[in-house]
């Protein structure tokens, strides 16, 4: 059988990393699709550098031409994409009243619209080669609420819906579609929240009953999980990783 390959976007940095390397160590073939092309290169080396493949391809997820670009080139090289991962996010945190439109667009264009657009390109090349598992990355900010990021919600929110529904129509095809909602999480965009919201990571960490924040590895672990066999019989759901901030 040849290798798997999955397609994971904003790989570039934080979560996404974490996911693209530890898919490789999976002997997965690894695409590394993101907006910013150096830090995607600088994956493509951390995965090389450990002996496993990937390639970098430049993937501005709020655009449709440009995720079609994105999988033309990744099935040039790789002839196929058995997983995708949604990965690529944005959030700012401030009061609902003080926000503005535009940031409400950019927060749905990247957090919602980006996760529709790689499925409407790559599922019909899952139902294709009859084998394909799709995991949306989300935020427990969707399942609870969160002070300060009530579009980011409500796009996480329309990503838990999204994939319930892709799960039932992709279920004839036998596609795993499933959804993980991380907790906070120290990666690059937790840290630049952090620069403007005073105290956010020791409150967060005091609320958090494993007493810290999630780390990538954390939240990589459980997308290993979701694309595994093991996960064969699982589609539709939506996995907290949160070190137990909340539980449903
Ligand atoms: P990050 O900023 O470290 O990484 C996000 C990556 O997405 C970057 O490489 C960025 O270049 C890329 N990206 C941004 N816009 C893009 C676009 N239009 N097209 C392609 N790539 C784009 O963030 P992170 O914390 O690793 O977040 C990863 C995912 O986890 C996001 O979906 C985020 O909403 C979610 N999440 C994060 C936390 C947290 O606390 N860090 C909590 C819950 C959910």
């Amino acid at each position: 059988m040849t290798k798997r390959v999955a397609f994971i976007t904003g790989a570039g940095s934080g979560i996404g990393r974490e996911i693209a390397k530890k898919l490789a160590s999976r002997n997965m073939r690894v695409i590394v699709a993101d907006i910013n092309s150096q830090n995607a290169d600088e994956t493509v080396t951390l995965i090389e550098r450990e002996g496993h493949e990937a390639k970098s391809v430049y993937c501005d997820v709020t655009n449709l031409d440009s995720v079609k670009k994105a999988v033309e080139d990744s099935v040039g090289h790789y002839k196929k994409i058995d997983v995708l991962v949604n990965n690529a996010g944005w959030d700012k945190v401030e009061p609902f009243l003080k926000s503005d439109p535009s940031t409400w667009k950019r927060l749905i264009d990247i957090n919602l619209l980006g996760q529709i657009h790689t499925c409407k390109e790559i599922l019909p090349l899952m139902i294709e080669n009859n084998y394909g598992k799709v995991v949306n990355i989300a935020s427990d900010a969707a399942r609870v609420g969160s002070s300060g990021e009530a579009v980011y919600s409500a796009a996480k929110g329309g990503v838990i819906a999204f994939t319930k529904t892709i799960a039932r129509e992709m279920a004839r095809y036998k596609l795993n579609i499933n959804c993980i909602a991380p907790g906070p999480a120290d990666t690059p965009l937790f840290q630049e929240i952090g620069s403007y919201n005073e105290g956010i990571t020791g409150a967060l960490v005091k609320a958090i009953p494993f007493r810290r924040l999630a780390q990538p590895e954390d939240i990589a672990g459980a997308v290993a999980y979701f694309v595994s066999d093991e996960a064969g019989y699982v589609t539709g759901q939506t996995l907290s990783v949160n070190g137990g901030l909340t539980m449903a």
